[in-house]
C-alpha cells in the first residue's frame, strides 16, 4: 500500500469525474501530488507543487483537498503533530507516525485492524455508533550511537 502511485492525467481526470468532481487543472495537480506523496498535509502538498505552473495559494490547496475529501477521494488522518494529513488510500489501515521526522506511513495488518474494530464494536457504550478506528503507532528513528 506504500507504493507511490503514478497515474496518467487521463486516469486522474476519470477518477475525479467518477467522484462527481469536475477535473479542473488545480484538482488534477493536487491529486497528482497526493498520489506521489501518499500521505501529506496541505503544507506538504503546497511545497510539492512549488513554483510550478498555475501556482496555488495554500488556502486553495486546502480547499481542493477538502473538496476531494468530501467526494471520498481522500481521507483525513489525524496525527500526533498539530497537522492533519490527507491519505490517498481511503480504506481502513494502520499508520506509523515517526515523531522525529513527522512522517506518516502505512502499517498494513488487516487482521489487527479487523480484530481491534470487532473488539471495540462489541464494547461500545450504548447509544454510540462506531464510525471508524484509527490506529497510529508512534515511533522514532533508532539512534546509531553505541
Ligand atoms: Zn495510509
Amino acid at each position: 500500500m506504500e507504493d507511490r502511485q503514478q497515474h496518467t492525467e487521463e486516469e486522474i481526470r476519470e477518477r475525479l469525474n467518477q467522484s462527481g468532481l469536475k477535473a479542473t487543472p488545480q484538482r488534477v495537480l493536487v491529486y497528482e501530488a497526493m498520489c506521489a506523496l501518499g500521505h501529506a498535509s496541505a503544507d506538504a502538498v503546497f511545497q510539492h507543487l512549488g513554483a510550478g505552473q498555475g501556482k496555488m495559494t495554500l488556502a486553495t490547496v486546502y480547499n481542493v483537498l477538502e473538496s476531494m475529501t468530501q467526494a471520498g477521494l481522500l481521507i483525513r488522518r489525524p496525527s500526533f503533530s498539530s497537522k492533519m494529513y490527507f491519505d490517498v488510500h481511503t480504506d481502513a489501515h494502520c499508520h506509523i507516525y515517526q515523531q522525529d521526522t513527522s512522517e506518516i506511513s502505512d502499517f498494513c495488518d488487516e487482521t489487527l485492524q479487523r480484530n481491534v474494530e470487532a473488539r471495540i464494536r462489541a464494547q461500545l457504550p450504548a447509544g454510540l455508533q462506531l464510525d471508524r478506528v484509527e490506529i497510529q503507532i508512534l515511533c522514532h528513528s533508532q539512534s546509531h550511537e553505541a
